[in-house]
């Protein structure tokens, strides 16, 4: 039985922690914070449960990422489909995204009757699905993807079979490459394609690889949805998974420092006095934090790249508490585009979403809780944030911003204002506070290419990472993805006996 270490209960940590002590190991696993759950933790406040940023979740389909953890750690998850999954409010014309094949091929010829190639763009719709089933199909035999070693590769090319050949084409190409072939032109649908990804993807179709841009936007057929008691529930099912498997959690317990002897981390000390030794060390942390807490054993190439990465996006968020029962909008989750001529984020494209229709658990009753987000520049915040005098600034920019994003909101709500009870605006500096994450940036790094994707490697001999900085990246599933692939490489690392009692090998080829 080996001693794992696991800092942070976002889903990533808690995934691996739950399996790893499933599978018969000493794990502890330290949280900063009072509850788990990170960027998709449930907090409350006067009243309400907001969802801190995440709010609907993919993956729960027959072998995704959260079936297959479910299966494994005998979790049944409170969730219910979001159908239709939003609705996208373009400047001149809304888009219901339907999951149902059918009926979201019809919304395009509606919504988009007057793009000039309308036949075409909708065969592109058609040949994205296709390519999204062998994305996920590939994702769900757990390739060693991005790959680090010779084993990696062969454990890759083994997930590979005559379906993934679909993909050969677009390996190279970024989203709005293989649209343009495609015949997809026209403002609104090309608009359309970038909103959806700059939220699924963190990037626009021009920089999105077509692999991921595929999966991405496919999300709605392979089904979101809604988590009774907040999206901070999975988090908190984990949680309870990792102590019904004999695992410890220990909230409040910030991680200062690491301490590495031979290029191995040996112990975490927290700002508690605690001091944990371990013999792997699982990190559900972005690069930048991981480096902070290694200090002078920081290897040199997580050094470098803590220099030369450029930051993550940040997210402004506002928090309310709306007067409303569930007949307020037929659809609870929307984006919202201001102007097609301005570009998306800082407050031009806006997601709502409101708590599950009937979850009484949410909000007081005949009240409901909303959050809105949009992407933002941290470095901006902080650039106010740390000017001295800078305060008031930073409190106008933050007012100013809620503004825009209720004003947007109003369009897919119409009435909202006015029912508004509660109101509570977070920006990068609030993000940083509450999850630790560096300069408060959210939602992990760009899917621009399947090559140069970041893999949970740290440099030292038994650490990993996982969390939305690794391959694949952001949302529940996507850190669920990234957990099972650093708990593969943690369990082949450790006793082969052990391996059969995380329950993983029960659902090897599921896609
Ligand atoms: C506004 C917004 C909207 C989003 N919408 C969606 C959505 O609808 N659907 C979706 O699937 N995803 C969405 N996402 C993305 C999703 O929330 C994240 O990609 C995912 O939750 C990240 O998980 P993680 O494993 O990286 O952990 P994180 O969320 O980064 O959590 C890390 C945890 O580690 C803890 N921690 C950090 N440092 C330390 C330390 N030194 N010691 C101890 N503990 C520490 C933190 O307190 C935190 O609990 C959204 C994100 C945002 C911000």
């Amino acid at each position: 039985m080996a001693n794992i270490l696991v800092i942070g209960a976002g889903v990533g940590g808690a995934t691996a922690a739950a399996l790893l002590a499933k599978a018969g190991h000493a794990v502890t696993l330290l949280e900063a914070h009072v509850y788990p759950g990170g960027s998709a933790g449930t907090f409350y406040h006067k009243g309400y449960r907001f969802d801190a940023g995440a709010t609907l979740a993919g993956g729960f389909h027959a072998g995704g990422p959260h079936d297959v953890v479910g299966r494994a750690l005998g979790i049944d998850w409170p969730v219910q489909p979001a159908e239709p999954a939003w609705q996208i409010h373009l400047p001149d014309r809304t888009v219901t995204r339907w999951g149902e094949p059918a009926r979201w091929h019809t919304e395009i010829a509606r919504a988009f009757a007057d793009a000039p190639h309308l036949d075409r763009a909708l065969g592109f719709f058609r040949a994205l699905e296709n390519l999204s089933d062998a994305v996920w199909a590939f994702a769900a035999r757990r390739p060693a993807w991005p790959p680090t070693s010779l084993a990696d590769l062969v454990r890759t090319a083994l997930a590979l079979r005559p379906d993934t050949l679909i993909a050969l084409p677009h390996l190279f190409e970024t989203l709005s490459q293989w649209a343009r072939r495609s015949g997809v032109t026209g403002q609104a649908l090309q608009t359309f394609l970038d909103a959806q990804l700059l939220i699924s993807a963190q990037t626009t179709a021009t920089h999105a690889s077509a692999l991921f841009g595929a999966a991405a936007l496919d999300l709605p057929r392979k089904g979101v949805n809604h988590v009774r008691g907040g999206i901070g529930q999975i988090a908190v099912q984990l949680v309870d998974a990792v102590r019904r498997f004999g695992g410890e959690v220990l909230f409040r317990q910030q991680v200062t420092r690491l301490e590495v002897q031979e290029g191995r981390v040996v112990a975490a000390h927290t700002n508690k006095g605690l001091r944990v030794a371990c013999d792997v060390c699982i990190a559900n942390l972005t690069p930048w934090n991981l480096a902070q807490l290694l200090g002078e054993a920081t290897p040199a190439a997580l050094a470098r790249e803590t220099r030369q990465r450029p930051a993550q996006w940040g997210a402004f968020v506002v928090h309310a508490g709306v007067e409303a029962d569930d007949e307020l909008t037929p659809v609870d989750h929307h984006q919202v585009i201001g102007d097609y001529a301005a570009p998306l984020g800082e407050g031009n494209s806006i997601f709502l979403s409101f708590n599950m229709p009937g979850d009484t658990t949410r909000a007081p009753a005949g009240h409901r809780t909303l959050t809105i987000s949009t992407h933002t520049r941290a470095a901006d915040w902080w650039a106010l944030r740390n000017k001295p005098g800078g305060q008031a600034e930073y409190e106008a920019r933050a007012a100013e911003y809620t503004e825009r994003l209720l004003n947007l909101a109003e369009r897919a709500v119409p009435g909202l204002r006015r029912r508004l009870r509660l109101v509570l605006p977070g920006t990068p500096v609030t993000y940083q506070f509450f999850t630790r994450r560096h300069l408060g940036g959210v939602g992990g790094f760009p899917m621009t290419s399947v090559f140069t994707a970041r893999g949970p490697w740290t440099g030292l001999r038994n650490a990993w990472l996982v969390g939305d900085s690794i391959f694949p990246g952001q949302s529940t599933a996507g850190v669920t993805m990234g957990a099972l692939r650093v708990v593969d490489e943690v369990l082949r690392a450790l006793p082969r006996a052990r391996v059969w009692r995380a329950g993983l090998n029960a659902y090897p080829d599921s896609g």
